[in-house]
């Protein structure tokens, strides 16, 4: 699989830990310069571009919170300076504010949607003239099965993924007489930051859920969107695909 995607630049939002960092290293590996992005996480960020760079790869962290329109527009501007150019687009960013819908403050669901919604929005509005110019382009959303399944006390965050989907499908035939695909990854329960407050016997509940009896890896969600972003996956366009385990099926 090395090489597949020389030549093209990514840009991975939320990439300084977790799952996009995971998905930034892998675009690496298969030959694409990557762009990292963060809000909070400098340090972090860095020791990404680091590792891209100790395999052969142009890499760069630029700080934005996508959440805002204006610093997204910066990012994609950015990002397009520093590489010459723009090809794949993995929105990855993304927060957790969990409540039961009875005590959910207003902040939180806003918040929800705004970083794991609006953002998507605003990052993909800011790409899509030059993608569209250059009649090739990959966008990947990732979601997540509470946006396919419903889980309780993320009836904030299930409604923003679930409108990611209508989202990447409306826009898939927006752009697809351009050659860009748009296609959602919904992972199941990846060990992260993210999931790390989710309570052992919440963890051990829904582990028994899934038939393939484990949780997945950041790095097996990464190969999912490497091959969307690959020129293998040029006829597949709004499409979800699930990387759970069969939790969601
Ligand atoms: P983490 O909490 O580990 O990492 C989140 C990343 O998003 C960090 O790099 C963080 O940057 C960045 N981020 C958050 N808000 C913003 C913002 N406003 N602007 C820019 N960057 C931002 O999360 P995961 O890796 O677990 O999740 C990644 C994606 O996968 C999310 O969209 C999540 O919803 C989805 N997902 C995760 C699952 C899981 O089980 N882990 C399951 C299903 C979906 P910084 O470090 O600077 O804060």
């Amino acid at each position: 699989m090395n090489g597949t995607l020389e030549g093209k630049v990514a840009l991975v939002t939320g990439s300084s830990r977790g799952i996009g960092r995971a998905i930034a290293f892998e675009l690496a590996r298969r030959g694409a310069d990557v762009v990292i992005n963060y809000r909070h996480s400098a340090a972090a960020a860095e020791e990404a571009v680091a590792a891209i760079r100790a395999i052969g790869r142009r890499a760069e962290a630029i700080r934005a919170d996508v959440s805002q329109a204006e610093e997204a527009a910066a990012l994609i501007d950015a990002a397009r300076r520093h590489f010459g150019g723009l090809h794949i687009v993995v929105n990855n960013a993304g927060i957790t504010r969990d409540d039961l819908l009875m005590r959910m403050r207003e902040e939180a669901w806003e918040e929800v949607l705004r970083v794991d919604l609006t953002a998507v929005f605003h990052v993909c509005k800011a790409a899509i003239r030059p993608l569209m110019r250059q009649r090739w382009g990959r966008i990947i959303n990732i979601g997540s099965v509470s946006g396919l399944m419903g889980q309780a006390g993320q009836t904030n965050y299930a409604a923003a993924k679930a409108g990611l989907i209508g989202f990447s499908k409306s826009l898939a035939r927006e752009v697809g007489s351009r050659g860009i695909t748009v296609n959602v990854v919904a992972p199941g329960f990846i060990p992260t930051d993210m999931t790390r407050e989710v309570a052992e016997e919440m963890q051990q509940a829904i582990k028994a859920l899934i038939p393939l009896q484990r949780f997945g890896r950041a790095e097996e969600v990464a190969h999912a969107v490497a091959f969307l972003a690959s020129e293998e996956a040029a006829y597949i366009t709004g499409a979800v695909l699930t990387v759970d385990g069969g939790l969601s099926m």
